[in-house]
């Protein structure tokens, strides 16, 4: 097949006073043209310092120890900052949970628009401008001559939402990296935004990397899943496979907790316990102090991925042909 963009082997730490914290441990992965390849895991799993290595937007204690992330024959890991200024933006672009992190509050839409397109395209005055006026007719700002001179405040969190997804598709870029982007919104526009991504994205033909917390999100928008938990990837698999044949328990745990459409209660199934402390991860399973299924091997060894078919692996000891046979509980009903 042919990729995209290739995550490979990636580890990200935080340097603190407190020690080294290994926020990505060892994270391979890989995206093709116009599929949407959603992250899923808890805060604090690594999913956000993954999507921020690929934009190279790490804070200053934060380093990239190895790995690479190969993008259009580079290494996006080890490029030099001023050949990366180049990609980011123009050839992959980023979308944050919260729209004001991203616009500028001091400026007008329009020129925020504009001056992306000036920089990234060469493009004079009034061509940005006229640009700039389709951008938010596609997606979906009514009256974009007005909104081109108001400032963000002036829009409520679906239209600045909107205004960032303009932002990020005005150099038309390939790979659009979406953390959280709906998690600030309430629910009815949080799903006229991701049906704004759908439809950009057909259009555009762009891949997307979709950092989310939320399952119902990864049904709805993304045709492959990465699962992660404390700094790494412990499944991967179509859509299909990780909702219809998950083979890691902490997999089944999110899955539960998944609010059931005709479920009366609002009682969410979360998965009792924390996950480690990265500053001292444990040398076996990551999972197992929260594990129902631990078996001794399990503190001891990683367990390695085992394959399930081309697109679906897990790591987990359960899947070793030694184990136990254990199939996923039919917990909280269907
Ligand atoms: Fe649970 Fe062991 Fe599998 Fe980890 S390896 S998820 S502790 S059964
Ligand atoms: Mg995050």
């Amino acid at each position: 097949m042919n990729h995209l963009l290739e995550v490979k082997n990636l580890q990200v730490s935080f340097f603190t006073y407190a020690g080294e914290v290994q926020a990505v441990r060892d994270v391979s992965f890989t995206l093709a043209k116009g599929e949407t390849l959603a992250i899923v895991g808890e805060s604090g799993s690594g999913k956000s310092v993954t999507s921020k290595s690929i934009m190279r937007l790490l804070t200053q204690t934060a380093k990239i120890k190895q790995g690479s992330i190969m993008f259009e024959g580079k290494d996006l890991a080890s490029l030099p900052e001023k050949q990366m200024q180049n990609i980011r933006g123009k050839d992959i672009s980023m979308i944050f949970q919260d729209p004001m992190t991203s616009l500028n509050p001091t400026m007008t839409i329009g020129r925020q628009i504009t001056e992306v397109l000036r920089k990234h395209h060469q493009m004079n005055g009034s061509e940005a401008s006229r640009r700039a006026l389709e951008l938010l007719d596609q997606v979906g700002i009514p009256n974009p001559e007005k909104r081109l001179k108001q400032y963000p405040h002036q829009l409520s969190g679906g239209m600045r939402q909107r205004v960032v997804i303009a932002i990020a598709l005005a150099c038309d870029p390939q790979v659009l990296i979406a953390d959280e982007p709906t998690t600030a919104l309430d629910v009815t526009i949080q799903a006229q935004i991701l049906e704004l991504m759908k439809s950009l994205q057909q259009k555009f033909d762009t891949s997307i990397v979709l950092i989310t917390h939320d399952l119902g999100v990864v049904a709805n928008m993304a045709s492959r899943v990465a699962v992660m938990y404390a700094g790494k990837i412990v499944e991967t698999g179509s859509v299909d496979e990780l909702f219809y044949q998950p083979k890691h328990p902490y997999t089944w745990g999110l899955l539960d907790s998944m609010p059931k459409l005709h479920e009366k209660t609002e009682e969410l199934h979360a998965i009792p316990g924390t996950p480690p402390d990265l500053a001292d991860p444990p040398i076996g399973c990551p999972f197992a102090a929260r594990c129902p299924y631990t078996m001794d091997v399990c503190y001891d060894h990683m367990p390695p991925y085992t394959e399930h078919s081309d697109t679906h692996r897990a790591a987990c000891w359960l899947q070793d042909s030694r184990a136990p046979k254990i199939d996923r509980p039919q917990a909280g009903g269907e």
